[in-house]
């Protein structure tokens, strides 16, 4: 029961993967969530998400508009490595329908959900959150008193400005992509094509993603002056997709890395691409927006049951402590394989070795490093090493 002092024990700005989590997950523990979204935008994403985020968020079938089987890595010559998934598959969402679908569950589970766009976070005469938004453009302004609030507001989000200040901050990469009328022949849609063409990005990959019906195309990169768009152009037309008809354009940013301090040291706590989480190399950021959504509750939850203020960084260790070193290997991986067109053809030429194969497919399915197989990791070690000083055949 909320304290009369307070309108919410919680307030989560923001109801994408992170924030739809974490009201689900606070409403179940029995708290007075209020879940504040802003309407009409759909996030522009690839919509790729890992058997571990099905199982884990217990995702039903119904929301998979495709299921892809097989990875196809391109390299800068042209030349292609198939990965096929093996067992299972890569669930494709169509983020229209799955964030909405994760808003219901979260009002189903007790949260109350409002419509309107966050302004700011006041203090009133004894230094309470009141979380200010707008109904809609023009509207009225609202007031929610709340004893915590969860900032699940996206990459630039307004809450980790107004909580964290300067450190609120993180770099990223911009995305861009087009969400086309897949062809009704000739065209795999149980394929995710991964394109590691310097022309096609200079610094992050360019990617075919088939939705059934849908498909996105999209390339990412922070390089200022680089056209997303002629990029897109290049792998639509390249593909043979240029006539497909195009259903929608946009782009958002990808953080690069995890904020340094996820929490305000008082009741105000970031989460999902508000802190940053989204793997380097990459991009994947569903998966990872729901475990740190996840995280945040139970924090949030331990912060209100004791008072205890520390109880809120507690969220960003417990979620390093599980992905932090998935995180640096892959932002190692960034660094020396996406940087010219010669380590892009050896990056995909790795990609043709079956423990290459076996070790990324276990990683990203099931969010865990393969501790079976020592000497898989010794061979790929060396190898990586003898490509990295460019010495292999
Ligand atoms: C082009 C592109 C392709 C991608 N492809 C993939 C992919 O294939 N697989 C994958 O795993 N990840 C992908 N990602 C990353 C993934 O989309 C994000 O990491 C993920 O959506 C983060 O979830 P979130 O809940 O933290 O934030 P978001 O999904 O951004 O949700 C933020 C929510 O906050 C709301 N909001 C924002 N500002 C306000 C405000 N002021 N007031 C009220 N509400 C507000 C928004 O409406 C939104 O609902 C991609 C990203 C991009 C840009």
């Amino acid at each position: 029961m909320t304290n009369a002092r307070y309108d919410a024990d919680v307030v989560v700005v923001g109801g994408g993967p992170a924030g739809a989590t974490a009201a689900t997950d606070l409403a179940r523990a029995g708290r007075h969530v209020v879940l504040l979204d802003r309407a009409g935008r759909i996030k522009p994403c690839g919509g790729a998400i890992p058997p571990r985020a099905i199982a884990d968020f217990a995702i039903p079938d119904h929301l998979l508009v495709g299921k892809a089987t097989q990875a196809r890595m391109v390299a800068p010559s042209g030349r292609h490595v198939d990965m096929p998934v093996g067992d299972g598959f890569v669930g494709m969402v169509d983020r229209e329908q799955f964030d909405e679908w994760l808003r219901a569950r979260a009002a189903l589970a007790g949260a109350e959900r409002r419509t309107g766009t966050f302004s700011a976070i006041e203090r009133d005469a004894v230094g309470c959150a009141v979380v200010v938004y707008r109904e809609s453009r023009g509207g009225a302004e609202r007031r929610l008193r709340a004893r915590s609030v969860i900032g699940a507001d996206g990459a630039r989000s307004g809450v980790a400005r107004a909580a964290l200040g300067g450190r609120g901050i993180t770099k990223s990469v911009f995305a861009y992509h087009e969400i086309i009328a897949s062809p009704a022949a000739g065209f795999d849609r149980a394929r995710c094509d991964v394109i590691y063409q310097g022309r096609m990005s200079p610094d992050f990959y360019a990617w075919i993603f088939p939705h059934g019906d849908t498909a996105s195309i999209g390339v990412g990169s922070a390089h200022k002056g680089f056209s997303l768009r002629d990029a897109v152009a290049r792998v639509r037309s390249e593909a043979g997709l240029a006539d497909c008809a195009t259903i929608r354009c946009e782009g958002a940013p990808i953080p690069l890395k995890p904020l340094r301090r996820w929490d305000d040291g008082r009741d105000t706590l970031v989460v999902g691409d508000a802190a940053g989480v989204v793997a380097p190399a990459s991009g994947e950021g569903i998966y990872y927006a729901m475990a740190c959504g996840r995280e945040g509750a139970s924090a949030v939850d331990a912060f209100l049951a004791t008072g205890r203020v520390r109880e809120l960084a507690r969220a960003r260790r417990r979620f390093l402590s599980a992905h932090g070193r998935v995180f640096w290997i892959l932002g190692i991986m960034q660094h020396f394989w996406y940087r010219t067109d010669k380590r892009r053809e050896r990056f995909v030429a790795m990609c043709e070795d079956p423990d290459v194969q076996h070790l990324t497919w276990q990683a990203y399915m099931h969010k865990r490093l393969v501790r079976a197989r020592p000497m898989a990791h010794l061979r790929i070690f060396w190898k990586d090493m003898r490509h990295l000083i460019g010495s292999a055949a």
